[in-house]
């Protein structure tokens, strides 16, 4: 894989709405009407979607509606009216942006069901048993898309490579420490952070050692493991496809207040606004995670992801994703950061860093 600058076409910048417990998929009556809530997915909202859609929809099937709105058209919202259409309903997305131009679109797009999704204390125990049924529907779902057209979802091995033995990372609680989500209203270290995939790991492929001889990079540790991805362009256009196909109807609105929910022709909504949730509910305990990503042309034949020193770069369809997740504070990079602006600096410095790392043996 070639990983120098002359490669790099795009820096893009974008927040994960982490909500303290995790997804809000609650429901209310506005008005006239009923609203299921289905925001804040943190890091792993292009991971959940078809679960936390399904749980939404099977909220709303609950008063028997014929047609439905859906309120915002990123990953979640799009995933939501297709799944409603499946269940039979008639839908129209009303959104600001289309997913082509929602926050959606500047993720990285791997299959990362718990990253940043919620914090231990404030999501409560019961919170594993829901994210575990909406990874394992996603996972399934996302499976029905390998080897159509254009590739909306693929596999592709992921090597971890180091300079000395590898060592799962371990942020242990600092007991000096005394603050915490409670007390200031974001986390303040790694360890308030639910950590769940473990709970599918019979169905999700794990790390394994790579011993030396089939190692063919050079450096000397080496980790695989088979990683989904999914490719924006193509995913996107699959999915309208489908929504469209199936007769639904897209409105380009601005919401400025829940009342305006109410106002709508359908007495069912569901919102899906994401990030924007934040003001438009008056949800506070969605907290800004910053993130970043470099792509490079795409180099169709590197079919392999890379990571190193806490870096990674993975060849998609799309592109080559670069992401730089130094300093290692692991889950708290981008805590309580609302700075939407790209730096590219930080995907030079992730591609420096990973230069060794894409040396093959031999060469
Ligand atoms: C750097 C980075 C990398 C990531 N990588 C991954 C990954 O590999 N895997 C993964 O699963 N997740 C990843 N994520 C997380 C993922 O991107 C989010 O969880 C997901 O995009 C949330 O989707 P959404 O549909 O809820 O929100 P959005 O994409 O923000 O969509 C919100 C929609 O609501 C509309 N809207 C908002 N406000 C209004 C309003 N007032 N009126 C009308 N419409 C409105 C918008 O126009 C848009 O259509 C990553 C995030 C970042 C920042």
């Amino acid at each position: 894989m070639r990983g120098t600058l002359d490669q790099l076409i795009d820096v893009k910048c974008c927040i994960r709405p982490l909500r303290a417990a995790g997804p809000n998929l609650a429901a209310e009556i506005i008005g006239n009407a009923l609203v299921v809530h289905n925001y804040g997915h943190g890091g792993s909202g292009w991971s959940l979607s078809w679960g936390s859609a399904e749980v939404a929809v099977g909220k709303a099937l609950s008063v028997l509606p014929r047609e439905i709105a859906v309120v915002g058209c990123g990953i979640i919202g799009l995933t939501t009216a297709v799944v409603a259409q499946r269940a039979g309903l008639r839908v129209t997305i009303y959104a600001r942006d289309m997913i082509q131009r929602s926050r959606s679109f500047r993720a990285s797009g791997s299959f990362t069901p718990d990253s940043r999704v919620a914090l231990t204390e404030p999501a409560g125990p019961a919170f594993g048993d829901l994210w575990e049924t909406m990874a394992r529907l996603s996972w399934k779902t996302f499976r029905t898309y390998l080897g159509l057209p254009g590739n909306p979802v693929e596999f592709h091995d992921s090597y971890g490579l180091s300079d000395t033995p590898i060592e799962k990372r371990h942020y242990p609680p600092d007991p000096a420490i005394t603050d915490s989500y409670a007390t200031k209203g974001v986390p303040v270290q790694n360890s308030e952070f639910m950590h769940l995939s473990d709970r599918i790991k019979d169905i999700v492929p794990q790390a394994v050692d790579v011993p030396a001889e089939e190692n063919p990079f050079a450096l000397p540790y080496a980790q695989r493991s088979s990683q989904m991805h999914f490719n924006f362009a193509s995913y996107a256009h699959t999915l309208l496809s489908e929504f469209f196909a199936g007769g639904g109807r897209f409105v380009n609105r601005d919401f400025h207040s829940p009342a305006e929910y109410g106002q709508l022709a359908e007495k069912v909504v569901i919102n899906c606004t994401g990030y924007a949730a934040r003001d438009l509910w008056r949800d506070r305990t969605i907290i800004p995670v910053r993130g970043q990503t470099g792509w490079l042309v795409p180099q169709p034949d590197a079919n392999y992801g890379v990571r190193y020193k806490n870096v990674s770069m993975l060849s998609k369809g799309d592109g080559v994703v670069v992401q730089n997740n130094n300093p290692d504070i692991g889950e708290m990079l981008g805590v309580g950061d609302s700075m939407e602006l790209p730096d590219r600096s930080g995907i030079e410095e992730g591609l420096r860093i990973m230069a060794p790392a894409l040396v093959l043996k031999g060469a």
